[in-house]
């Protein structure tokens, strides 16, 4: 090689490295602070609390439950305690994770217990079997803490709920939503915003507007939803009236929603089961509520 060849091959090599080099940095720098919701690691937080067995209040299944979500949410950055009380001669253990001393402005909620009758299965000899709650259940909770791995630290203060003894009701010596009802006797502020979530996983998801949610909150998360191009999940239209976990927030005044697929033939039945839900059902509402975090935290 002559000197002069020598001189380019150098300098084509310094090229090259300031390339690449370069690339590297830019794509350092442009990577976003937000993670994307994993819905297949949501899907096997799914199968992880089937896997406990049924989380009737009082079972071990339920103790496992909370120690389980407990420790997820430490492993993600979040404190946790649990808020007790005692309902109807029922220990109540509603799980709160927060990630600094602030009131939270949003709480997003799910319940984790599951009922513990089968009482709508088409099959009558299976009404004293427990629900498996693969999307009545362990659904809303496994979005939860995959919110909690991926909502940024620098956002608005938020806590992540998880309700006890939602499912109960129609049931003797129980009531539905004992957890929230408990868990707003205690409640010492008024947030601006409540969403709950309940039986989001299933596969053929159809979440209509439910009838006694903020109208407006509603509308504001199924506009997110649209522009994310999910209309056909989150329909425009109303159906249902649902007594759930936002119903003690409105019965205070306080902006509450639930986001919830009714059309599930298999509730309350024994075939709640994990074949039921799927991971682009829980990446969908994981992409909808991270997004309408990240609204919230700057306003358009
Ligand atoms: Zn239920």
């Amino acid at each position: 090689m002559s000197k002069r060849n020598i001189a380019i091959y150098l300098s084509t090599i310094g090229i090259l490295f300031l390339i690449t080099f370069g690339w590297y940095t830019s794509a350092f720098i442009s990577q976003p602070t937000t993670s994307k919701f994993d819905g297949q690691r949501a899907l096997s937080a799914v199968e992880t609390q089937l896997a406990f067995g049924p989380r009737i209040p009082g079972s071990a299944g339920h103790a496992r439950a909370i120690e389980w979500i407990r420790s997820e949410l430490s492993a993600a950055g979040w404190e946790t305690r649990i808020q007790s009380a005692e309902v109807l001669d029922h220990p109540i253990n509603n799980i709160v994770a927060f990630r600094g001393p602030d009131q939270p402005t949003i709480i997003i909620a799910a319940h984790y217990d599951t009922r513990i009758y089968a009482d709508q299965d088409p099959d009558p000899s299976k009404w004293l079997e427990p629900v498996p709650g693969a999307n009545d259940g362990a659904s809303g909770v496994a979005v939860l803490l995959e919110l909690g791995r991926v909502l940024p630290i620098d956002s608005l203060p938020i806590w992540l709920v998880f309700f006890d003894a939602e499912d109960n009701g129609r049931i003797q010596g129980w009531d539905w939503i004992l957890g929230s009802r408990a868990f707003l006797e205690e409640l010492e502020f008024i947030p601006e915003a409540v969403v709950i979530v309940d039986m989001i996983g299933d596969v053929d998801l159809n979440i209509y507007k439910e009838r006694n949610s903020d109208q407006e909150l509603v509308n504001e998360i199924w506009d997110i939803a649209s522009d994310l191009g999910y209309e056909e999940f989150f329909i425009s239209e109303e159906k249902y009236s649902i007594l759930d976990d936002h119903t003690p927030f409105l019965e205070q005044g306080i902006s509450a929603i639930d986001i919830i697929d009714f059309d599930y033939p298999y509730w309350h039945t024994t075939s709640d089961s994990f074949d039921k839900v799927s991971a682009t059902s829980l990446n969908i509402i994981g992409d909808v509520l991270l997004s309408w975090v990240l609204s919230r935290n700057n306003p358009r």
